[in-house]
């Protein structure tokens, strides 16, 4: 079996003219005189254009691959017994008694009311539009909110001296659209790449624009290059590549320009450049930016190779930053290419078991421990909740872009439909106003009062899908007997096959709580046919057979992955 669909998908508006052949993804028969609707096809006529997701600047695309293991390979414990964190009384234990607040930083602590956060939004269009309602909400809801990498050097109003930034009306804006709103909880984060750095950016973002916390990017976990966007006009192009970005093709080229202009090509494209990461250099730049006035310096790596997540534990410990976010594959972006977006990096679950075996054995020698976040492909509370059990007590926050900005898009798409009195059928069974179909609007209402009305329906959408997060996740945690996320631990799950047991180190679900149950009982527990060697294999094959759990334990004698535990 497969783990991936290639050649055909709607995130390349490309599809199959008859079943494919499941390997190449090329139709079982390729016809001569096919127009070619797959994506070889279609790149026969529109080349490089398909390596992208399309429409640019109207998606959020994410990978459809199918990894071995993910979340679903686990499944969240549940006691009918006590409870931590509140007493122990059915009349004190409710979920709404939950408390999801947490906190990242090292000295210092932003705090946080719930535990979970949205991924960086540079410098893409979609991310520009959809930039005020997030930040909103996100003010709203207590959490952080990350303006992503280039969006100064996007900036159109930009101005700069001597090659460094001194003025960007779209960075201004977006960190005052925050602040305009901010609680004192969470914070508005600065990205900055290369570019971003040579151009200045986190030195002007702290100076300039009182910005507190700054992120150096390594990487994400839906493309191991640099961000790119595209470009629709020549001028634009030339722009860019005169701010030090690296523009494909060379819109200097005259040749190219005639091109261009006959219509051959519709689209520049612009991309950042690769970073050097360098163990003295990253620490001389946290403490330059420490010196400037950063009180909070975090780091976000992607799905690099274990190598380089044993780099991004090992430096932010000795630098002692203040958020680790970990970019799992998996997950999702506004721009990347898509095989690439599907056949790189370490998926979510693994990069995460990965990291808690890094983090717990720097704990073990006594270093300084870094708050973490985890990203890739989360959306709802029960990943939100594995993903904290998983990597904890590390894990203190979960980054979820795609999810955020999908909220973020129906709250301003339904909006429109409101204002220009076009409300769809499915969605009048609610009402026809702001106030009827938004649930969470008359929660803001209370809270704000007349401030209310001008809170964007993408930050209506985005805060009422949070708070939907936060009670789902409230009822499991109260369903776990954890009344805070300290209380949260690996034992909160089980695996359910042997293989996500393996990547993990969470129990199967058949060896969990084996000890304390035999104690429960007074009895002590056989080991099982399979735990026995052949002595089991021969038990087993005078079984009946028929349910997995014997099947599993009949194949481990020849279990490519050695003895299954
Ligand atoms: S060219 Fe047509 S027949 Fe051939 S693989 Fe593509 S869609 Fe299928």
């Amino acid at each position: 079996m497969s783990w991936s669909k290639i050649n055909a998908s709607p995130a390349t508006l490309s599809r199959n003219r008859v079943s494919a052949a499941p390997i190449s993804g090329i139709c079982v028969t390729c016809l001569d005189g096919c127009p070619g609707p797959c994506e070889v096809g279609r790149s026969a006529l529109r080349g490089r254009e398909m390596i992208y997701p399309q429409p640019f600047g109207k998606i959020t695309a994410g990978s459809e691959k199918d990894y071995p293991v993910d979340f679903s390979h686990f499944n969240i414990q549940g006691s009918c017994v006590g409870a931590l964190g509140v007493e122990a009384d059915p009349d004190q234990a409710i979920f709404p008694a939950v408390d999801l607040s947490t906190e990242v930083g090292a000295k210092e602590k932003i705090r946080l009311n719930v535990p979970f956060f949205t991924g960086a939004l540079g410098s893409t269009d979609i991310a520009r539009i959809h930039w005020e309602g997030m930040a909103i909400a996100a003010a709203l809801c207590g959490t952080l909110v990350v303006v992503g990498e280039n969006v100064c050097g996007m900036d159109p109003q930009a101005e700069f001296r001597n090659g460094k930034v001194i003025r960007s009306p779209e960075l201004e804006r977006r960190v005052k659209v925050f602040q305009r709103w901010s609680n004192g909880k969470g914070a508005v984060l600065v990205q900055f790449n290369v570019e971003d750095g040579r151009l200045g950016v986190p030195e002007y973002a702290i100076e300039k624009l009182g910005v507190e916390a700054v992120e150096a990017k390594w990487g994400q976990g839906a493309k191991n290059i640099g961000g790119e966007v595209k470009l629709n006009r020549l001028e634009r192009a030339l722009e860019l590549k005169a701010r030090g970005y690296v523009v494909l093709p060379d819109p200097e080229d005259p040749a190219v320009q005639r091109a261009f202009k006959a219509g051959a090509f519709k689209e520049f494209e612009r991309h950042s450049r690769l970073g050097m990461v360098e163990e003295e250099g990253f620490y001389r730049l946290v403490q330059h930016l420490r010196e400037v006035g950063a009180k909070y310096v975090t780091l976000k790596t992607g799905s690099y190779r274990p190598a380089d997540l044993a780099r991004a534990v090992k430096y932010a410990s000795n630098a002692k930053i203040d958020l680790l976010t970990v970019d799992g594959s998996g997950g999702g972006t506004g721009m990347s290419p898509w095989r690439m977006m599907n056949e790189w990096g370490v998926p979510t679950v693994y990069l995460e078991s990965l990291l808690y075996e890094y983090l717990s054995g720097l704990e073990r020698q006594g270093a300084f421990i870094p708050s973490c976040a985890i990203a890739g492909g989360i959306t709802l509370e029960d990943q939100i909740f594995k993903a904290l059990a998983l990597g904890a007590p590390y894990i203190k926050a979960v980054c979820m872009g795609r999810a955020t900005m999908t909220a973020a898009m129906v709250g301003n798409t339904v909006g429109d439909m409101v204002k220009k009195g076009k409300v769809p059928a499915e969605l009048k069974a609610y009402g026809e106003t702001i106030e009827q179909i938004f649930i969470g609007y008359s929660k803001l209402k209370e809270i704000y009062g007349k401030d209310a009305d001008q809170i964007p329906p993408s930050a209506i959408g985005m805060y009422t899908f949070y708070d939907r997060l936060s009670a789902g996740l409230q009822q499991l945690m109260a369903g776990a007997r954890k009344f805070a996320l300290r209380y949260i631990s690996r034992d909160d799950l089980c695996a359910l096959t042997r293989e996500a047991s393996r990547v993990s180190g969470i129990p199967h679900v058949m060896d969990a709580d084996r000890e304390e149950a035999a104690k429960i009982l007074g009895i002590s527990m056989r080991p099982r046919p399979w735990e026995k060697g052949e002595e089991g294999r021969s038990l087993m094959a005078s079984r009946s057979g028929g349910e997995n759990y014997w099947q599993i334990g009949r194949q481990v004698p020849s279990s490519p992955f050695g003895k299954v535990h």
